[in-house]
Parts: C-alpha cells; structure tokens; sequence
C-alpha cells in the first residue's frame, strides 16, 4: 500500500524536505510520497482534517504551526513536550503521536564529527523556535546556557525554562561581549545573514578551538560564518541539522534507519 508524508506550514514551496525524503524512499525501494502542503494557521484543524481522512502515515510541521499542533495529537514525546513544539507527526492505528527532532538534529549534526557536549559553554543568538529546541537538547547534554536576543525578555523567558527543566542559562541582549572569550559553541539562529548581509557585531577575541554553527544554509556560507572562519573556528551551516532532523523524522516514522547520504546528496542538489 502506498504510503503518504507531507510537510505542513506556511509558506512551503521552498522546503527541500520532499527532496530530501522522496530521495530516501527512492533508494530503499519504498511505495511511498511526500508532498508539500500550504496550510496557514487559520485552517489547521481543516488541514489535520484533510490529512487523517486522506490516510496521510505521518507529516512535518513547519512554521507558524509547530506550536498549535500540539492540540490536536493523542500523545507526545518527553523532548516534544520540554521544547513545547512539534516538527513530526506520526500516525499510528488512528491516534496523533507528536515528536520534536530539531534539536535532536542539532546534536547529531555535532556528534557525528566527534563533539563531546558535556560540560561546554554554548552561546546562542536568538531566542525563538529552532533556538528553543537547541536550547532543550543542549540543556539535556549538561551544556551551560548564554542566550542573546535582540528583544532580551524573550532570552530571559528562555533561560527560566531552560532552568526550570533543571538545565543552566543566563541571559541578554544580542551584542558582542566578555561571552566572545569562553564560548567552546557559538549557535546563530537570527536570520541574519540570510541576504548576506554582515552581522552587526563582529567576533574579535573569539577561541579559535569554539565551534560556530549558522542555521542558515541559504546561502551556503553567510558572512557570520566567514568571519568566524578567518579566526580558526571549525564551522558549519544549517544544512546538517536540517539533514539529521529529517533523518530522526524518519526513524520515528518509519522504525528504520534513513539513508543518510542519500538524504544529504538530495539537499546539496
Ligand atoms: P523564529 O521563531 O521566528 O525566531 C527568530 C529569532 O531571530 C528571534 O529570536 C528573533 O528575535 C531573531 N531575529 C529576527 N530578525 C532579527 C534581526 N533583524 N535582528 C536580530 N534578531 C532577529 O524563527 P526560528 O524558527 O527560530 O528560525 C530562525 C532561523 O533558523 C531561520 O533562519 C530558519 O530558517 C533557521 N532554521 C534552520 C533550521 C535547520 O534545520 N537548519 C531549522 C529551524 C530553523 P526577536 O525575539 O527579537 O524577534
């Protein structure tokens, strides 16, 4: 029987997801499709509607619903239910089951080079929904918290619950600062950058053994990056979170391993 995933949200004409996963179900052999599917806030019980009585096996959910999905599912996952969003859905015998792997998929992006989170000082600029999923997962990994936004009550709210689920955050307002010195992760979530645009501060006095990851992979290097690089800092793009995330998405799916490569060869097509 063939099976049907979708990506959810608004806009999504520009997601490569379906390129991703299509490519994945292409080289295991799989009866399977996945389409892109605008849905904007308004029409989401419409859309799961849609979805549930078109025997749709799972979707992703991408802004500005990954919040507001979590009303309509049976069940959630532990890290869905700490990140308080869902990008996955699966579903199983009629019932919603809700998971989050962006931040899950930030990890394996670093863990799979061989990086050691326990104990490092992570840095991260933004506060809003991908830096909220890193945030939970680096928290769960023993990481110490620095969270920057531009609106600073945001990075506060951030770090409280960062706090409250036993992790360690401090906060403040986006700008350069002593924070330069003894960051080991550098995490930008901000789009800036994404019109190649430099940031407003620049990296002087940067560790050059700290990791700079931009989520940001359009374009494939922003000047963020650049900059880091010119101080030795190992750096890498959005491009792998986005990978992995889509490989855990898989795994909860389907209960295999994805075909990383395949996955990864797709993308940079
Ligand atoms: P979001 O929830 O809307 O949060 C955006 C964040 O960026 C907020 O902290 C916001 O600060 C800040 N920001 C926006 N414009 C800014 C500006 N001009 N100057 C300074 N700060 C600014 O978005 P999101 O879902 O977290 O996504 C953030 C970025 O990550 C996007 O570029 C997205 O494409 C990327 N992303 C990548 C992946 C991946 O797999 N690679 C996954 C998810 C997201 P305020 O609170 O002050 O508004």
């Amino acid at each position: 029987m063939n099976m049907k995933y979708a990506i959810i949200g608004y806009p999504v004409e520009q997601s490569l997801s379906p390129a991703m996963h299509e490519a994945a179900f292409r080289a295991l052999g799989l009866d399977a499709e996945y389409q892109r599917i605008p849905i904007q806030m308004s029409d989401l019980a419409g859309g799961v509607e849609f979805l549930q009585q078109n025997g749709y096996n799972g979707w992703n959910v991408t802004y500005p619903l990954k919040e507001q999905m979590i009303s309509f599912l049976d069940t959630i996952t532990p890290i869905a239910l700490d990140i308080g969003a869902v990008n996955t859905v699966k579903v199983l015998d009629g019932s919603l089951q809700g998971h989050n792997t962006d931040g899950e998929g930030f990890i394996e992006s670093l863990s799979t080079k061989g990086y050691a989170f326990r104990n490092k000082k992570a840095v991260i600029l933004g506060a809003g929904g991908a830096a909220k999923a890193i945030a939970v997962a680096l928290a769960q990994r023993e990481v110490g918290l620095h969270i920057l936004n531009r609106t600073e009550h945001k990075a506060k709210r951030l770090a409280k619950h960062i706090s409250a689920l036993g992790g360690k955050a401090s906060w403040g307002i986006l700008d350069s600062g002593e924070w330069l010195k003894s960051v080991d992760l550098l995490i930008q979530t901000t789009p800036i950058g994404m019109k190649g645009e430099e940031y407003f501060f620049n990296l002087r006095g940067i560790n050059s053994s700290s990791w700079v990851i931009d989520l940001i992979y359009h374009p494939v290097v922003t000047p963020f990056l650049s900059e880091a690089a010119t101080y030795g800092c190992r750096t890498m793009n959005g491009l792998e979170m986005l990978l992995y995330q889509g490989a855990l998405a898989w795994r909860f799916w389907l209960n295999m391993e994805a075909p990383i490569s395949v996955m990864r060869k797709a993308l940079l097509e």
